[in-house]
């Protein structure tokens, strides 16, 4: 295979998934070769983001990796192009449904938030909702009645995924791996040259675009079990491992 562009994963993948600082070397060699590939001073290819953080987050990495591709913010609801600052929801985003998350946000304000204590937003999220818990044991109790009632909102369907300290409510059918399809086509590229790297169930989606899948050591064993490669070492040891890998190279 000869990649011309990889996609991966934030949380888990380059940074760790604990609210923590960074590895800052490791990150840095991280960064180095990144910077390197979409100067094309490498043989690496070139990388872009696909994450559930929002926009804000996305761009500041961008500038610091010298990210030129279109990223994907809000797990497949948001594409953001550093070069114009434009930011644009994916095509299956309607306006029913961006009504809809408010009135589910506005019951998670009413009789979630003030029962479960600890629950918090991420903000700066548009089409999305993403709630973190330090107890995310919580997920459990908190995941039937959010479905149930999201099934009450005409035009609103939804899907819950837990990641180790975020719940993710997602709505139905925008995923990351629609926005990497959307993307690829638009960037005239196929599948096959297309690298995914990823670590929770919502990547799934990313293995299933892409023509190489890598994951860390730290990916759920759902996603290991689907991908090409998996590395020995957690989130960005193991970005750096699977950069090095033939199949992430441009020629
Ligand atoms: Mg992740």
């Amino acid at each position: 295979m000869v990649a011309r562009l990889i996609i991966s994963d934030l949380d888990g993948c380059i940074s760790p998934e604990e609210s923590r600082a960074w590895e800052g070397a490791l990150f840095d060699q991280f960064a180095n070769m990144c910077r390197a590939a979409s100067a094309g001073k490498s043989a690496l290819a070139p990388m872009t983001l696909c994450t559930g953080r929002p926009q804000p987050y996305v761009e500041v990495l961008m500038k610091i990796l010298d990210i030129r591709y279109t990223a994907i913010c809000e797990a497949g609801a948001v594409y953001y192009n550093l070069q114009d600052n434009r930011s644009y929801f994916a095509p299956s985003v309607t306006k029913e449904m961006i009504q809809g998350l408010h009135r589910l946000r506005s019951y998670i304000d009413s009789e979630i938030l003030p029962v479960f204590s600890g629950l918090v937003y991420q903000f700066g999220k548009e089409a999305q909702i993403s709630l973190f818990s330090e107890h995310p044991e919580c997920f459990i109790s908190i995941t039937p009645r959010i479905l149930a009632f999201a099934e009450t909102i005409p035009g609103l369907e939804v899907n819950i995924t837990p990641t180790p300290y975020y719940l993710n409510i997602d709505l139905k059918g925008v995923t990351k791996g629609a926005a990497i399809s959307g993307l690829i086509h638009k960037l005239g590229l196929s599948r096959e040259t297309i690298a995914g790297i990823g670590d929770t169930l919502g990547d799934m989606s990313i293995r299933d675009s892409v023509g190489f899948f890598a994951c860390p050591v730290n990916a759920v064993p759902e996603l290991k079990a689907v991908a090409d490669y998996v590395s020995p070492y957690p989130d960005v040891c193991g970005m750096l491992d699977i950069l090095r890998r033939p199949e992430m190279q441009r020629y």
